[in-house]
């Protein structure tokens, strides 16, 4: 027998709809002083969904943005997927051949672009016909603006646009909540960049899982700051769950500088960001320059937090760094880590190690290790090492105009390239990244675990690990460090400090001290890069 409740659609249009009747007066403050109401900026959404008619772009076409974190491109957030358009944000960090190669599959019909960012793409413009209309973000910047028939001026396209009155959400049909709503493309790592196509459905539900209560918990009191660029998987759904939440939004803007953002997050206290690990390290030095006491929850993601970098945190500001799990394909946050009421009362090193664990997954994921020969289902006891598998509804089911993919298995489940355990209680702890794992002797050293480990010598800001063929044993890890600025540490000094710490034939074979480590267009360390500058070296 079927329940009788009411089947409404899941869409961005009531999280709109929601925070402009509810939370009309919470702030969106944009850095460099714009302070926008949820009102205001509702106002401008609708605007630009109009300003979107007017350009005559069909239900369905893809909307880029290039863009960094600010209201405006919130306002492009919410105008274009609650007109049943797609929202399609571009790495601005691409080189111009996969930016090209993106906008081009995705058959982007128009793309709005930062004034500052016009000499990272524009030179594009002729090799992606398809695209119509280049809608010019204002900035200070003062990059000169094309004078071309394609290129239009938000503010004067938005201004002139009337404002539409009525409900967006009335406009849903149940059928629409698996309509598109955005579409993000993984960094192609490993291949061409594949796109990630969400839903209506997939993002709301996603946005609520935010808001759970003893994860990350997002509340009307929260005044939240995603440092995670809105071009990445959803800056997090820290926007969406912020707006469906009623907390106030605090965008940076194109500035990554450590006390720019210390600043902003003491002037507006800030009680949760979200960033990769690298920023909360170039974070690190100059947390007691700042005010943080309003702090509660910082977010980490994106590749694992060495437990030292945490430990940086909890003893400067109170506040230690929480492991967030995800992908672009699990919209993307897939486990949120931390202690629960069992681990009150552990000892500190206790639940250091907890913390340390990716997490627990967010209501209604589903997660599961595999034997990545046999394809069998291996025990939560903690131990079994196996191939993370995730399900869920905010889960990938397939890639955008790419057919059968060996990314997913016969009974659906996503097949995330993680190696990974899961405990009786349901904590992840990610091993490695398959292609990261050391094989020396048959057995495997954890790059993750090692590149923790090297982290927490005093001295050290930043450590990644890859492997070196080897004749003997097949491949021996090889570490590659940043030291501290005039630091005197020596290899010597690092292998000693790994000793007690790690088995001793773990210990790399060299440790080459460089002055940056490559990163990837999402801010990660990038090993690929690394692996193709140790070769060439
Ligand atoms: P890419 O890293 O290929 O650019 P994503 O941003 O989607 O693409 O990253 C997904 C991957 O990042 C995961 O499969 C995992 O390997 C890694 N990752 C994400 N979060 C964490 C975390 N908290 N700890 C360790 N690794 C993580």
């Amino acid at each position: 027998m079927d329940g009788l409740m009411q089947p409404r659609p899941l869409t961005l249009a009531h999280l709109l709809e929601r925070a402009e009747r509810l939370y009309a007066h919470k702030e969106v403050v944009t850095a460099g002083g714009e302070r926008l109401t949820y009102a205001e900026v509702a106002a401008g959404t609708r605007r630009l969904a109009t300003a979107l008619d007017e350009l005559r772009v069909p239900a369905g076409a893809r909307v880029a943005t290039f863009a960094s974190n600010h209201r405006r491109h919130l306002e492009l957030y919410l105008a274009v997927p609650v007109t049943k358009r797609v929202l399609h944000p571009i790495n601005i960090r691409l080189p111009a051949d996969h930016l090209e190669y993106i906008a081009e599959h995705a058959e982007d019909d128009v793309v709005f672009v930062d004034r500052a960012l016009l000499p990272r793409i524009w030179p594009s413009a002729d090799r992606l016909p398809r695209v119509r209309h280049w809608v010019v973000l204002p900035d200070d910047s003062g990059e000169p603006i094309p004078a071309d028939p394609r290129v239009r001026h938000y503010d004067d396209l938005v201004s002139a646009a009337a404002p539409g009155t009525g409900s967006f959400e009335d406009t849903f049909t149940l059928a629409d909540e698996h309509l598109a709503s955005g579409l993000c493309y993984t960094s192609g790592t490993t291949g061409r960049p594949k796109g990630v196509l969400y839903s209506h459905r997939s993002t709301v539900l996603h946005a609520l899982g935010t808001l759970a209560a003893g994860l990350i918990g997002l509340c009307e009191s929260d005044v939240v700051l995603p440092i995670v660029p809105m071009f990445h998987a959803n800056a997090w759904g820290l926007p969406y769950g912020a707006m469906l939440a009623g907390a106030s939004l605090v965008l940076p803007g194109p500035s990554a500088d450590p006390d720019h953002l210390l600043g902003l997050m003491a002037a507006e206290r800030v009680t949760v960001a979200g960033a990769v690990p690298t920023v909360w390290t170039s974070l690190a030095p100059r947390l007691r320059d700042h005010d943080l006491s309003a702090t509660r929850f910082l977010l980490a993601g994106g590749s694992a937090v060495p437990p030292a970098l945490s430990e940086t945190y909890r003893a400067a500001i109170g506040v230690p760094l929480t492991h967030s799990w995800g992908m672009t394909e699990v919209s993307p946050v897939g486990a949120i880590g931390g202690t629960r009421t069992q681990h009150r009362d552990a000892p500190v090193a206790e639940q250091v190690a907890v913390r340390a664990a990716q997490g627990q997954p967010l209501p209604l994921v589903n997660l599961r290790i595999v034997d990545v020969e046999t394809g069998r289902e291996l025990p939560r006891d903690g131990d079994a090492v196996g191939e993370l598998q995730v399900a869920g509804p905010w889960v990938a089911g397939g890639y955008y105009r790419v057919d059968a993919d060996s990314s997913f298995t016969a009974d659906g489940w996503l097949r995330t390239g993680d190696l990974a355990t899961l405990d009786a209680d349901g904590y992840l702890r990610l091993v490695d990244r398959m292609k990261d794992l050391i094989k020396s002797g048959g057995e495997w050293i954890s790059s993750v675990e090692l590149e923790g480990a090297i982290t927490a010598h005093p001295d050290v800001v930043e450590a990644a690990v890859i492997a070196r063929p080897d004749p003997r044993w097949m491949e021996r890890p090889v570490a590659y460090v940043v030291l501290r600025e005039g630091s005197e540490t020596t290899a010597e000094d690092v292998l000693t400090h790994l000793t007690p710490l790690v088995a001793k034939w773990w210990l790399p074979d060299e440790v080459v001290f460089v002055p940056a480590l490559p990163k990837t267009g999402t801010g990660k360390i990038s090993k690929s890069a690394l692996r193709g500058s140790a070769r060439i070296a």
